[in-house]
């Protein structure tokens, strides 16, 4: 907090009137369904953005990071989709949305600082964008609701920035709770609290950065959705989602790889379900195999993940991990382990091992409590 606030002073000579944090995010579980009108189940890390800000009432915007040498300054009228490069579309992004929505807002200086690992899977550009928006709206007096804010930080990266984005990352960093994961309905957004406390449990959750270079991950991506688009069509379902009988809609499917995708989808569904109902229930240790579960079903029916991926994963569970699987998107990114507390030291020592005999790049290793989701630290 006090570093936030002198660094805010030294680049801009005053102080900040407040400042907000939101946090990164993984998804426990719940891939590739959230555009199937499915169900996700992630929770907020201790890895959080700080944005300090303060109102200008000249309609100038300046923006500085502490994770970036490039600072940006300009006028509102400025900021306009296409117009912004770099990591300043973001916060830029949050001013251009409210004040498109409507909403009465004039300059701002801000400052960022992370602690969030950047193009990892793990949210930091939601994390900008929601503490920008949130920063923003109070400052000029305008009211937004959690949910609201998620909103419009979702139109930032959709219509702002160009990432086709859905709203699970902006919603886990503005309504996860500390202790919770974050069921989420992605067809009626409804969400529920799930308690999740794995230290309580004698567990911890870990997550290794596996820093493979992304391959093509938009296109990828556009594919699998349109498969799930066009089963679902063939079908007769409104999404996968709706999928009754999985037995009777592999029968009716036309060719190999669309029923692959589909058995993923239905059942990544289930194990979400049956997920929750164990975190309900207190029991912890059986989402390790359900999490697994998911990572073979990620890897051989839906072909989203890597070597990189996979080594982590296979070292994981050779170490005593309860269980092990890619989350985000895939080609890449992170993988989320259970373990009991006194197996993450070997679970790590394990994955840096299998990384150095396949030559692969230093991977990041963390343990990541449920944390508290988006709030205003100061005043
Ligand atoms: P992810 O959201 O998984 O971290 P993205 O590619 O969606 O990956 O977003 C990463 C981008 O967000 C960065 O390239 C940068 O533009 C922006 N960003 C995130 N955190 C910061 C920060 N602390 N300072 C400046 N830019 C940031
Ligand atoms: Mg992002």
């Amino acid at each position: 907090m006090d570093d936030v606030t002198t660094a805010f002073r030294s680049a801009f000579g005053y102080g900040p009137e407040g400042v907000w944090a939101a946090p990164g995010r993984i998804n426990l579980i719940g891939e590739h369904t959230d555009y199937n009108d499915g169900f996700v189940l992630p929770f907020a890390l201790p890895h959080a953005l700080t944005a300090s800000a303060a109102r200008r009432t000249d309609a100038a915007v300046r923006f500085r990071s502490r994770q970036s040498e490039d600072g940006f300054e300009a006028r509102l009228p400025d900021l306009f989709p296409g117009a912004v490069e770099g990591w300043a579309a973001y916060p830029a992004g949050a001013l251009w949305a409210l004040r498109d929505e409507g909403y009465t807002v004039d300059g701002l200086d801000l400052l960022v600082d992370s602690t969030i690992p950047t193009g990892a899977g793990l949210s930091s550009s939601a994390a900008l964008t929601c503490a920008t928006v949130m920063a923003t709206a109070s400052l000029h007096g305008v009211d937004l609701g959690p949910a609201e804010v998620a909103r419009l930080a979702q139109r930032v990266e959709n219509d702002f920035v160009g990432m086709p984005c859905g709203i699970l990352d902006q919603s886990a960093s503005m309504l996860s709770t500390e202790g919770h994961a974050l069921f989420m309905d992605t067809r009626t957004m409804g969400t529920e609290q799930v308690p999740f406390d794995p230290s309580a449990a004698g567990l911890n959750v870990l997550v290794v950065d596996t820093r493979a270079p992304h391959r093509l991950v938009e296109g990828h991506y556009a594919d699998r959705r349109r498969a799930c688009e066009e089963a679902a069509r063939h079908l007769g379902v409104a999404a996968l989602r709706d999928v009754a009988d999985l037995p009777e809609a592999l029968a009716a499917l036309p060719d190999d790889v669309a029923r692959r995708r589909v058995r993923h989808v239905v059942t990544e569904n289930a194990r979400v379900l049956e997920t929750v109902g164990l975190l309900r229930s207190g029991d912890l240790r059986a989402v390790g195999p359900l999490l697994t579960g998911s990572h073979t079903s990620l890897r051989d029916d839906y072909e989203v993940s890597v070597p990189e991926v996979d080594t982590a994963v296979d070292a994981l569970l050779a170490a005593g991990a309860l269980g092990a699987r890619i989350t985000g998107g895939g080609f890449g990114g992170c993988v989320v382990a259970l373990a009991d507390a006194d197996r993450v030291e070997a679970c790590e020592k394990a994955v840096r091992e299998a990384y150095r005999e396949r030559g692969f790049a230093e991977p990041a290793v963390f343990g990541a409590l449920p944390s508290a989701g988006a709030r205003r630290l100061y005043p």
